[in-house]
């Protein structure tokens, strides 16, 4: 019976201390931005005063009217251009740039241990957040299965920093339709994706990994391509229509979307007839696509930066396929801006080293004609709203998440000052200065 009233009386102190630390005052910071890039509107404004309570901006509003509450801690960022966290919607965190003179996409799932590949993610998360990048959409763990909710758990409760992750899980393809390939048939490899056959099998990975946390459903619909021979591009086609329907119902039934990685061809073809929400890397679009995806309100994440470097040599048939998809993907890129498709900034960082910068995707968004404010909403309010996270984030605005970045030049002018973010801060924390 003692022992019982120690337990209570201990069980009691430790919920008094935890209650105690939930009433503590909640911590209000002020920043003063030069210059205020929202991420919504289409200028920026000088000398504004942004007030933080806890994780959420609570207001922001010209530094002249602007009331500064007793006992905030005041950043000066009045030198600078302020701009909401920036939202990377296609990376792979469990990806590192394998170097194929090391062993390349094989080696990373053959023969590093799970453990290694969750501590070098941990590190890609980190950089990602360093760089500005508060927000990731990560498409896929590459055989890491689902490693990336449990990156995302450890940075939700504080063990690491990272930022907010939305997550795919192990992504769909179909026999033939992904690495490892290329050893004996005899052999049993493991895949970097969850391979299914028929819409019963489709259904059931999209149940899967839905049940296992995934927030997206990421779904190959193209995979090997080569140069046709009219000197077209040709992309191998993974999944039928009937199959991705089957992922697309069951997925949006649970309030979820489906992203999907198409070239061009018959399986962009399937992936816009069987209802995905945004298409991956969309090297060839035709007129006809670009219709479609207007009307179908379809999103389009184009990855331009890595497809642009690290061709095969040109007198080979992969070094030609390269230059192919590269030109493309230029044409494609540009009729899809004029046309006014919904396009949203993504990297494929992963594919890219993560110690090289994210951001230089901007820089080609605005070499293929895209106007620097365009290029930095399609990477905050615009990728927000693909996100279903309108408000939330991408967004310096009353209600939003204190998710804010700083630059020391004008970003509209020199996009490329993107890739020398000074500031961050994700939910109320700063994580750097300087
Ligand atoms: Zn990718």
């Amino acid at each position: 019976m003692k022992r019982l009233i120690l337990i209570l009386s201990l069980t009691f102190t430790i919920c008094a201390g935890a209650q105690q630390t939930g009433s503590s005052p909640v911590q209000v910071t002020v920043i003063r931005a030069g210059a205020l890039i929202d991420g919504k509107a289409s200028a920026p404004r000088r000398d504004q005063v942004i007030v933080i309570r806890g994780d959420h901006i609570e207001s922001v509003a010209d530094a002249a009217n602007a009331k500064i509450p007793a006992g905030a801690t005041v950043i000066d960022l009045s030198k600078q251009t302020v701009l909401p966290g920036l939202i990377d919607s296609h990376t792979h965190i469990f990806l590192q740039g394998e170097d194929p003179a090391h062993g390349g996409y094989d080696a990373n799932i053959l023969t590093a241990p799970l453990a290694m590949r969750a501590a070098r993610a941990t590190v890609s998360a980190r950089r990602a957040l360093e760089q500005g990048f508060t927000t990731l959409r990560d498409v896929e763990t590459e055989g890491a299965g689902y490693g990336d909710v449990g990156i995302k758990q450890a940075i939700e409760a504080g063990y690491i920093p990272g930022p907010r992750l939305l997550v795919v899980t192990r992504a769909i393809s179909t026999t033939g339709g992904y690495p490892l390939e290329g050893y004996a048939p005899e052999l049993e490899m493991p895949k970097g994706v969850q391979i299914v056959d028929g819409p019963v099998e489709a259904r059931k990975a999209a149940r899967e990994q839905l049940d296992h946390g995934a927030d997206w459903i990421k779904v190959y619909m193209t995979h090997r391509s080569w140069v046709g021979k009219n000197g077209e591009l040709v992309s191998q086609p993974t999944l039928t229509v009937e199959e991705l329907r089957a992922i697309v119902d069951e997925t949006h039934g649970w309030g979820r979307k489906v992203a999907c990685h198409a070239y061009g061809g018959i399986g962009l073809q399937r992936a816009l007839d069987g209802g995905c929400d945004s298409i991956e890397h969309g090297l060839d679009l035709s007129d006809a696509v670009i219709a479609q995806m207007l009307k179908q309100g379809t999103w389009y994440v184009p990855t331009l930066s890595v497809y642009f470097t690290d061709w095969a040599a040109a007198d080979t048939p992969a070094g030609q396929r390269d230059r192919l998809r590269a030109s493309l993907h230029e044409v494609s890129f540009r009729k899809a801006l004029k046309a006014g498709v919904k396009i949203v900034f993504g990297t494929d960082m992963g594919g890219i080293p993560w110690t090289e910068s994210i951001a230089q995707e901007f820089s080609r968004m605005v070499e293929f004609g895209m106007q620097p404010m365009d290029a930095i909403q399609s990477a905050t309010s615009r990728a927000a709203v693909m996100l279903d996270m309108e408000g939330k984030i991408g967004v310096v605005a009353p209600g939003a998440f204190a998710d804010i970045v700083a630059v020391s030049a004008d970003p509209l002018r020199d996009i490329k000052v993107l890739e020398r973010v000074e500031f961050v801060m994700k939910d109320g924390k700063v994580v750097r200065d300087k």
